[in-house]
């Protein structure tokens, strides 16, 4: 039996499978660093950073985002301090990403966002007065989703489990999920299915070649084994989308910053050293406090399918 840094329970040796690249099926990888049982590896073939061994199996890929998930005693590894408790934050955050959103959009349209959550962003889409549906399979965050949004606008389940109209939406998004899916082309493929003629996607993700990342190594935020099983940087991003029939229309670190409490900031310090955490510790007392923080290491980026060439027959 091992632990898996975040999750509660010890789970058995053979629950983490060895896999392959999940983009081109390359085996060849190059060793970034391992942590625990897992390896961090950079396909030869293809260049997309992922992590090995990993769950494979669906009952221990739930558990990762149980209830603790959502308020999680060890946020630095895994899930999230308090996404409940957080909510001004992140409604603030979504605001100022709307600017993304109005460049490609001047008039408010149909939107279906993909691993919802508690459904933040789909609250800021309705104050703009988008028509919104928000999929989220976890059933522990789900019910806030429907509270904030009408139970009638969120569906349980993940992209291509759901019944949804094909070619419904203007815009379909993707905050922070794009890297806990397994085959990430199939889902965009099912994006590719759902949208509207004219449609876009939107994805947000850490960018593995970001400064930050660099500059931190192994010490990077967004290494959470358990649940980031990607890591991709603009190349094998654009790779994903243009195997599923997209091309990139924009790709910008801008506006990936979020608004965090400093009691948050003094917990993130402590991974990299527990001398800072201590140091920033009188910062949790006015932890309520709010600063927009942006390392430059997310891409927010805004797709569309490829035109379809004409059929001839
Ligand atoms: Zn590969």
């Amino acid at each position: 039996m091992i632990a898996i840094p975040g999750l509660s329970g010890r789970i058995p040796e053979n629950a983490l499978q060895p896999v392959d690249c999940g983009f081109c099926g390359g085996a060849e990888q190059r060793l970034k660093f391992e942590d625990g049982p897992f390896r961090v590896v950079t396909c030869a073939t293809c260049g997309l950073t992922y992590v090995t061994p990993r769950l494979t199996d669906a009952k221990l890929i739930e558990e990762v985002y149980d209830e603790g998930y959502w308020s999680s005693d060890a946020a630095k590894v895994r899930g999230y301090t308090d996404y409940r408790q957080d909510r001004p934050l992140y409604l603030r955050t979504y605001r100022r990403r709307m600017r993304v959103v109005r460049r490609h959009f001047p008039k408010a349209g149909r939107v279906l966002d993909v691993g919802c959550a508690a459904g933040y962003f789909l609250r800021v889409m309705q104050e703009e007065g988008w028509d919104v549906t928000g999929l989220e399979p976890s059933d522990a965050i789900r019910p806030q989703a429907e509270e904030l949004l009408g139970a009638q606008n969120v569906k349980a389940g993940l992209l291509g489990q759901v019944d949804l109209a094909p070619g419904s939406f203007d815009l379909i998004t993707m905050w922070d999920v794009i890297e806990h899916i397994p085959d990430p082309v199939a889902a965009v493929r099912e994006v590719g299915k759902l949208l509207a003629p004219g449609g876009r996607f939107l994805i947000e993700t850490q960018n593995v070649d970001s400064r930050a990342a660099r500059l931190l190594g192994k010490r990077w935020q967004h290494y959470k084994h358990a649940e980031h099983i990607y890591h991709f940087n603009p190349k094998t991003l654009a790779a994903v989308l243009a195997k599923a029939d997209f091309h990139v229309l924009e790709n910008t670190p801008r506006l990936g910053g979020k608004y965090v409490s400093m009691g948050f900031l003094a917990e993130r310090a402590g991974r990299l050293h527990p001398v800072l955490s201590t140091l920033l510790s009188p910062l949790r007392l006015v932890s309520k406090a709010a600063v927009y923080v942006n390392l430059f290491d997310e891409m927010i980026v805004v797709a569309a399918p490829n035109e379809r060439a004409a059929s001839v027959d």
